[in-house]
């Protein structure tokens, strides 16, 4: 490992001073850390974020919940609001890692834990992401977990977080915070596509850090699910998942939203996709056209190719659930969120 000089901030101010005077923030550390020990990330100096008060709490705002960044993953999926409300966020959270790391990992360090593309953890090899500019080894080479949607030649790693699946289907807002004051930012608009840059993976400003997520109030008597297709039961990332919040009216569906993981470089949305879907009564036939629609500006690499038809089945098998159509299977969490 190499040196670094550590500091520790107890309030927000420092926090930003330190980051806007070039040092990485560490909150639980379960990502940062790996990757110093094998020297893909080299930061020259840690800000330790994890004490710095008033940011670990969720609460109330405006009809929705404003969930600060230093709220614990296990926490956050434990708590009755987001239970309650926002299940699909409970659902993935507990999806994904290990119990001891979701009590370590925090609601900002998930949302900006780097990729599990297996070059971009091998230094030894070429990757735009972790050096800008030496090429992408995935080309050519090996990678189940590699994106098919968004990716460029110069980069096709998928993103990692589950949460922030969950997150992209309820439409929240990142605060950050920097030394000019706090903005909101869509998380529509949070991450970039990797194009000629895949080491910008988002549009946070040098000494802005990550204070809050802002979940907008739930849609009324929607079924919310998450899936999530991986090679072992748990413990590990996602091939494939799908999150939908889904409500029914009269027999027909009258709002849609879809986000999908372990597919885009970023959390996956495709609002076409969900416009096919409202207004509509569910049928296998929609179902399966949406998903064909949803495939067709897919690029897949030879060893993802599999993803395609995974990730059909996947969302017809979620939407049916969603629907009524059939009952929940194993894998699939569903809840009602309160009328
Ligand atoms: C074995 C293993 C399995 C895992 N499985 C999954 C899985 O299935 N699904 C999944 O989603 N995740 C999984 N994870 C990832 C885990 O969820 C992340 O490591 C964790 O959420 C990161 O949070 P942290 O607080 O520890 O971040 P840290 O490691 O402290 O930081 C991560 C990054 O975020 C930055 N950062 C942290 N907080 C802020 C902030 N507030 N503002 C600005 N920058 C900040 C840091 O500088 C760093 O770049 C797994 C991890 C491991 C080790
Ligand atoms: S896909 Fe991206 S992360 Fe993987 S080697 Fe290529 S540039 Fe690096």
């Amino acid at each position: 490992m190499r040196e670094f000089t550590y500091s520790r901030a107890e309030d927000q101010a420092a926090a930003i001073g330190a980051m806007s005077n070039g040092a990485r923030a560490i909150a639980g550390g379960t990502n940062l850390l790996d990757l110093m020990k094998i020297q893909v990330e080299v930061p020259q100096a840690l800000v330790d974020i994890s004490r710095v008060a008033g940011l670990d709490k969720v609460e109330p705002q405006d009809g929705g919940v404003r969930i600060g960044a230093l709220v614990t993953n296990a926490d956050l999926a434990a708590d009755p609001k987001i239970r309650a409300l926002y299940p699909v966020l409970s659902r993935a959270i507990l999806a994904g890692a290990s119990g001891q790391i979701r009590n370590k990992a925090t609601t900002g360090g998930n949302l900006l834990q780097r990729t599990r593309c297996p070059y971009f953890y091998d230094t030894s090899m070429a990757c735009n992401k972790r050096e800008a500019g030496t090429g992408c080894s995935a080309q050519g080479g090996v990678g189940r977990m590699l994106a098919i949607f968004g990716t460029s030649e110069d980069c096709m790693a998928a993103h990692p977080s589950d949460m922030a699946v969950a997150m992209r289907v309820l439409e929240a807002q990142i605060e950050v915070t920097g030394e000019d004051g706090a903005r909101l930012v869509a998380m529509d608009e949070f991450y970039t596509l990797p194009g000629d840059r895949p080491d910008v993976e988002t549009v946070l400003k040098p000494g802005e850090m990550i204070t809050a997520v802002v979940l907008p109030a739930p849609v009324k008597g929607s079924v919310q699910a998450y899936r999530k297709v991986r090679d072992r039961a748990s413990y590990a990332f996602a091939l494939v998942s799908v999150a939908a919040v889904i409500t029914l009216e009269n027999g027909k569906i009258a709002q849609a939203s879809l986000a999908f993981g372990g597919v885009g470089v970023r959390p996956w949305k495709n609002a076409t996709v969900d416009g096919m879907l409202v207004g509509q009564e569910p049928s296998d036939a929609l179902f399966a056209k949406v998903a064909e629609a949803l495939c067709r500006d897919a690029n897949p690499h030879p060893e993802t190719e599999f993803k395609l038809p995974l990730l059909k089945r996947s969302l017809m098998a979620v939407l049916r659930e969603a629907a009524g159509l059939a009952p929940a299977s194993a894998g699939t969490d569903k809840t009602r969120t309160a009328a």
